[in-house]
C-alpha cells in the first residue's frame, strides 16, 4: 500500500523573516539530514508528504525539490503566510495583492522557479486571529477559491478555528476545503461540528506524549480515542493524522522531540487494531489525497 503523511516539516525557521539569522544555516547539512529522513519514510512505503512550512517560517522549495529528486518522495508545499511573520517584501501589500501573490504561487511558481504550491497554509494566534492574520485569511480565501485549492489552518483552539472559518466563508470560501490542524487539543464535539460541515480534522501530534507547545495529552491511547470517536460518528473520511515532526529547525532550540517515522512504525498497527484495516487505509492515503487535491469540485 502506498501511504502518505498529512502534516510534516523538513525544515522550519522560527527566527522570523526580518532577522539576520533567518535561513542562515548550513544547507548541505540540512539537505543531508532531510534526504536521509525522506529515504527512511520511503522504506515505510510512504510516497506522498504534505509539508506545512510556509512563507515566514523557512519555506525553501529548492530544498524540497532536492529531497524529492533524491528519494522519489512526492512533496506538496504550501503558499500562505504564518501568523504575522510577513516578509519585508510583502509587508505593505493589500489583501488583494496578497491574494494575487498566493494565487501566483499556486499557478505560476514560487520565488522565480516553476515549482508551484499545492495549497495554502494559514495560521491563527491561539487566543483568536489578529487583524494582520485576518487580512492573510481573507487573501488566502480569495486565492484558494480562484485556484481551487485547499486551505490548511494552524489552530490549536476551537474558538479561534470558528472565527477563521467565519472570515473564510465571508470571502466565499467553501469550508469543505479546509484542513483544521492541531485539532487534538479541542473536544470531540468541536471535531464533529467541523467535520459535519465538511472540514477535515487533523490529529497531528502522533508520537508525542504531550503536545510540546500547547500542552494536553497526545499519547497514543488518547489519540486513538479521538480518531475512533470520529469513525464511530461516521466521519472517518474527515480525519487526517500525522506527527508534525521537523527534520531540521533553526534555531536548533525550536526543534521538538518527535519522529516522522513513528506514525507508520508504531501508531498504525494500533490504529488498525482499533478501527480496522479498511478505515485505517482510507485515513492514511485516501483522505490525504482528497483533502489536498486541486480543482473546484467538492466531494
Ligand atoms: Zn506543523
Amino acid at each position: 500500500m502506498r501511504s502518505a503523511l498529512a502534516h510534516e516539516h523538513f525544515f522550519v525557521d522560527f527566527c522570523g523573516p526580518t532577522s539576520a539569522t533567518y535561513m542562515d544555516v548550513n544547507w548541505a547539512d540540512v539537505t543531508g539530514a532531510c534526504v536521509e529522513s525522506a529515504a527512511q519514510l520511503r522504506c515505510q512505503k510512504i510516497d506522498l508528504l504534505i509539508d506545512w512550512t510556509n512563507i515566514g517560517v523557512g519555506r525553501n522549495v529548492l530544498l524540497l525539490r532536492e529531497i524529492s529528486r533524491r528519494t522519489g518522495l512526492k512533496i506538496v508545499c504550501p503558499t500562505g503566510i504564518y501568523k504575522n511573520l510577513v516578509p519585508p517584501q510583502l509587508a505593505k501589500s493589500s489583501v488583494a495583492e496578497l491574494a494575487t501573490h498566493f494565487y501566483s504561487e499556486l499557478t505560476v511558481g514560487i520565488e522565480g522557479t516553476s515549482i508551484r504550491a499545492g495549497w495554502i497554509k494559514t495560521a491563527t494566534t491561539e487566543s483568536g486571529p489578529t487583524r494582520a492574520e485576518t487580512r492573510i485569511h481573507q487573501a488566502a480565501a480569495r486565492a484558494a477559491k480562484r485556484a481551487g485549492a485547499t486551505i490548511g489552518l494552524h489552530s490549536p483552539e476551537a474558538l479561534a478555528t470558528r472565527a477563521v472559518m467565519k472570515t473564510l466563508e465571508l470571502e466565499g470560501f467553501d469550508v469543505r476545503r479546509l484542513v483544521w490542524a492541531h485539532a487534538q487539543l479541542s473536544d470531540t464535539a468541536d471535531h464533529i461540528a467541523v467535520a459535519k460541515r465538511g472540514g477535515m480534522v487533523q490529529f497531528d501530534a502522533i508520537g508525542a506524549d504531550r503536545d510540546d507547545i500547547f500542552g494536553g495529552p497526545t499519547d497514543d491511547a488518547s489519540m486513538l480515542e479521538r480518531i475512533a470517536a470520529m469513525v464511530d460518528a461516521g466521519l472517518g473520511d474527515r480525519v487526517l493524522i500525522s506527527a508534525d515532526a521537523t527534520v531540521s529547525a533553526n534555531p536548533v532550540s525550536s526543534q521538538y522531540d518527535r519522529q516522522n517515522t513513528y506514525v507508520y512504525r508504531t501508531f498504525v498497527p494500533k490504529l488498525r487494531r482499533r478501527i480496522g484495516a479498511a478505515a485505517t487505509r482510507k485515513l492514511l492515503r485516501d483522505n490525504v489525497v482528497k483533502a489536498f487535491r486541486r480543482g473546484s469540485r467538492v466531494r
